[in-house]
């Protein structure tokens, strides 16, 4: 199934299945509650309600009330091209480098990504494949990781490149307002039988900036998960975004930096494209 926060005029944000052209009503506040019920509550809170899903918008799919979890580095591309555009030797990860987003960061599809230009002057894109965690995971074996997960979203791990060079430590240049587009909805597990075999495509006003397939990852979905649940307890409704490929407009020669009023997609299909318009003001 494919779970969606629509919002019709005027009204908050309300959780729902996307059944064809309609939506089928789930009976809770959001998608976070639902996704923190058991098997048999989230079946009964299905309702049969079903409504047009024209004129609603989209929200994210999701407002974590903590930190997104993010991996640096998962593709060799995207470490190559890096350590050329910074002049330093690729030297490959033997574990997962994580850092985080705020949750503050979180905006969704087709909704403006408003961003400063007094704040920084390089904003650019990394569109990723993000993980949904569906149960309390620790210390989980990487034969049994999927096991505990939801679904899966598009995400953008919009990135100041300025403030990530200056502040060294990740955290600020990926975390200021509107940084991390989510969405369009969150495909169910049983809609993505293999994470590793998905196209990831991210455009800009069209053209396509990068391309590549998940079974490119240096580590996994699975691993991701293993490594990241070892000591450190991961919850229902927990984002990870899973890194990504190469294509990101700093390493470009010219490097490329978003302009105000471009248009960025990120597809994954089953999952569908994450589309907004990005503000620079
Ligand atoms: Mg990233």
């Amino acid at each position: 199934m494919k779970y969606v926060m629509y919002r019709a005029k005027g009204e908050p944000a309300r959780p729902a299945v996307q059944q064809g052209d309609g939506l089928r009503a789930i009976a809770c506040e959001s998608l976070l509650a639902y996704i923190r019920l058991d098997s048999a509550q989230r079946q009964k809170a299905v309702t049969d309600m079903v409504m047009p899903a024209n004129n609603v918008d989209f929200d994210a799919p999701l407002r974590p009330e903590k930190n997104v979890f993010c991996v640096g580095r998962n593709y060799l591309e995207h470490a190559r091209e890096g350590a050329r555009a910074a002049g330093r030797d690729l030297k490959l990860p033997e574990v997962p480098a994580f850092f985080t987003k705020a949750p503050t960061a979180i905006v969704g599809p087709d909704a403006p990504v408003r961003l400063s230009n007094i704040v920084s002057n390089e904003y650019d894109w990394e569109g990723e494949l993000a993980v949904i965690i569906g149960k309390h995971a620790r210390d989980v074996r990487e034969e049994d990781a999927l096991d505990a997960v939801f679904g899966y979203t598009c995400l953008n791990d919009i990135t100041a490149r300025d403030l990530q060079r200056a502040h060294q430590q990740w955290f600020k240049g990926k975390s200021l307002d509107n940084s991390c587009p989510l969405g369009p909805c969150i495909a169910g597990v049983e809609e993505v039988r293999d994470p590793q075999a998905l196209q990831l495509q991210v455009r800009v006003n069209g053209l396509e900036k990068q391309h590549a397939s998940t079974a490119n990852m240096i580590f996994p979905v699975a691993r991701v998960i293993c490594e990241l649940s070892k000591g450190l307890t991961l919850e229902p409704g927990d984002i990870i975004a899973t890194g990504t490929p190469a294509g990101v407009g700093f390493a470009r020669t010219p490097p490329e930096f978003f302009k105000n009023d471009d248009i960025v997609e990120v597809e994954i299909q089953p999952i569908g494209i994450l589309r907004n318009r990005i503000v620079i003001s």
